[in-house]
């Protein structure tokens, strides 16, 4: 028999099944019941093993697809899910900028050396506003307030909604497209209303986007690439 990673998450609801989830790191997530016990979930993740792990090689291949990123001349920066070249440029202000028109991310070479928090900051400051956007919207649309926005550096959390009714979001998503990032903002403003992700929950989401599946699926094969390091 294959050894299981020891690093495995297990969320329990009220589902019938045990499903196996390799996400885009490599490590798995078990979906289970709320009855089933420990040994009977590592049963099934030892008989799946083998699947498992072809997945998550699949996943150490895609992550090393993506390399962290250096900062230099003709590297591609996503925004928006369209792909930027950047360029260094020897006298630019601000520091760094987009050039959408040109199809370009400038940065000043002196600024070189702290390009990752001028980015890291650049995204996070699009976040803001189009997540502030996307929310207005859809939060019409649906009829309800959410109490706050904040913008948060997760990584796999795309997003999360307190009992307090703050919706997060992590910057990170401002490089996918924007269909994606409206999934994860519906997703998020239905749990205003269903805490759960119950039959109930996803017919909400369906209502309002009834290609939620394939969006969510763009972010489970693709959510390794929207990273900086
Ligand atoms: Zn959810």
């Amino acid at each position: 028999m294959m050894p299981v990673d020891p690093e495995i998450k297990i969320v329990r609801s009220r589902r019938k099944t045990i499903a196996l989830i390799v996400q885009s790191d490599g490590s798995l997530l078990v979906r289970a019941p709320l009855r089933v016990t420990q040994r009977q979930i590592m049963d099934v993740v030892q008989q799946q093993a083998e699947w498992v792990r072809t997945r998550q090689e699949a996943a150490r291949q895609r992550a090393a697809a993506a390399p962290p990123k250096a900062f230099v001349e003709g590297e591609i920066f996503n925004y928006l899910g369209q792909p930027y070249r950047l360029v260094i440029a020897n006298a630019a202000r601000p520091a760094l900028a987009l050039d959408a028109q040109a199809g370009q991310f400038r940065l000043v070479r002196a600024a070189q050396p702290g390009a990752a928090a001028l980015f890291d900051a650049w995204y996070r400051r699009q976040a803001r506003q189009v997540f502030t956007e996307r929310v207005a919207f859809y939060a019409r649309q649906i009829g309800l307030q959410p109490q706050k926005l904040r913008i948060s550096s997760a990584r796999t959390r795309w997003g999360s909604c307190s009992s307090r009714g703050t919706l997060s979001f992590t910057w990170r998503l401002v490089m996918a497209p924007l269909p994606v990032i409206d999934y994860v903002v519906v997703h998020e403003l239905c749990h205003l209303q269903v805490r759960n992700h119950s039959k109930d929950f996803w017919n909400k989401v369906r209502a309002i986007m009834p290609d939620y599946k394939e969006r969510a699926r763009w972010l489970r094969v693709n959510g390794h690439l929207l990273r900086l390091d």
